[in-house]
């Protein structure tokens, strides 16, 4: 039992310091499998660029999403209008993360 058990360097822990390029290597991938980033929704998108637009209101509450379909104003899919939800889905939806 040793504490670097679990560590994505074990192997090259006790080892020379020729492996430098190989642990360089392993932090890449480990760090591309577990991104840390926090990915945010399109309506927490949106709401950060324009905080005054009006929410979508449902039994006369006003909801967490934005007054239109996402895909009016981002694209990519169908328009929930012609799918019949309510965008809920669409909304929260997360984005891809960017840098
Ligand atoms: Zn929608």
């Amino acid at each position: 039992m040793t504490r670097c058990e679990g560590c994505v360097l074990e192997n090259y822990c006790e080892g020379s310091k020729d492996n430098v390029d190989g642990e360089v290597a392993i932090v890449e991938q480990w760090a591309k499998e577990h991104p840390e980033k926090k990915r945010k929704t399109y309506a927490e998108d949106f709401f950060s660029k324009y905080p005054d637009a009006p929410h979508s209101t449902k039994n006369g509450m006003e909801t967490d999403r934005p007054a239109a379909c996402r895909m009016v104003i981002y694209g990519g899919g169908p328009l929930c209008i012609t799918t019949k939800c309510d965008c809920a889905a669409c909304w929260n939806e997360e984005m891809e993360a960017s840098e």
